[in-house]
């Protein structure tokens, strides 16, 4: 069924989650921002899974790369987008997924992620910053520049901002950029592969490889 989806057309697409790896000096960021275009035709189906890997590039899904402590993401949050971290917690914690617990920082805990927005013409619709060191606060940055209302299409809309904030809570968790090739994911690199804006089959499959069942 998964397999099957018809994958939105749009016009210029910018990516997503540019990965900014700051204080880990020995990982490279992947360097998505000028990825404009993406495979010939989005409008393929997609084909059957293919077993191995499937990140793009030398990352890897790692729950070294993820603020998860105690298994537990604490959150707080100063986003206009807030209808949109809300879906992506849920669809993070629903579905046979939650091994994860998302829940509010409280004053008892130490805040593992913030969401903030920034207006930048970074070719982002929204980006998740890991900041390598032992209690630091990672960040999801939702862009204005994108998704705020009234700006040029067509990212200035609910679907497209929860997709974003799903995506970019999917690398919160762990998960790398996905080669779509091997399966509808919501961590595809581009906002053009916005499949929904739950995690897909596969993504599921691979939160569970990382957190559990
Ligand atoms: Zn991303």
């Amino acid at each position: 069924m998964i397999n099957n989806i018809r994958l939105r057309r749009t016009g210029w697409i910018p990516t997503l989650g540019v990965l900014t790896v700051v204080a880990v000096a020995s990982v490279t960021a992947p360097a998505y921002a000028a990825d404009s275009d993406g495979p010939a035709d989005p409008d393929i189906t997609v084909a059957p899974m293919r077993t191995g890997s499937a990140c793009i590039g030398s990352a890897r899904d790692s729950t070294s790369r993820s603020p998860v402590d105690g298994g537990e993401i604490r959150w707080t949050q100063s986003s206009k987008y807030d209808d949109a971290r809300k879906k992506a917690n849920k669809a993070w914690t629903s579905n046979g997924l939650g091994q994860v617990e998302i829940k509010g920082d409280s004053w008892a805990t130490s805040n593992d992620l913030h969401w903030k927005d920034k207006n930048k013409k970074d070719g982002a619709l929204a980006t998740w910053t890991m900041y390598g060191s032992f209690g630091a606060t990672d960040t999801i940055e939702m862009n204005d520049y994108y998704l705020k209302s009234g700006r040029p299409g067509p990212f200035d809309k609910p679907y497209y901002r929860r997709g974003a904030a799903a995506h970019e809570l999917g690398h919160a968790l762990g998960l790398c950029h996905k080669d779509q090739n091997y399966g509808l994911s919501i961590m595809g690199p581009s906002g053009r592969y916005l499949p929904d804006t739950k995690p897909t089959r596969r993504d599921r499959n691979d939160y569970h490889k990382l957190w559990g069942n």
